[in-house]
């Protein structure tokens, strides 16, 4: 948890994204409108800022401030299939 009351920085502004659950249940699906694909993380969906699986050399400011998720529910049919269609990502970090 933060300290508040004892940090004079403010804190960073931090972007929200929608995570879709796969059907396995262990995977969450999330867009990435910098990268313009889905990212994968671990489920469940928690408080806890990700760590950006953006490229650090791309333009995307989540390499700098991570990212929240919100539960966006089950994935739909046309996301899982856009996600199942991309390439394993360049430097192959996952979760
Ligand atoms: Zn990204």
């Amino acid at each position: 948890m933060y300290a508040l009351s004892q940090s004079p920085e403010p804190q960073p502004m931090i972007p929200v994204l929608d995570a879709y659950r796969a059907p396995d249940g262990a995977t969450l699906l999330v867009w990435c409108p910098h990268c313009r694909r889905y990212h994968q993380h671990r489920a469940p969906v928690s408080s806890a800022p990700r760590i950006a699986h953006c490229p650090t050399d791309g333009p995307s400011p989540y390499v700098r401030t991570g990212y929240k998720l919100r539960d966006a529910g089950p994935a739909p049919a046309d996301v899982i299939a856009r996600a199942a269609q991309q390439r394993p990502q360049p430097e192959g970090r996952q979760y």
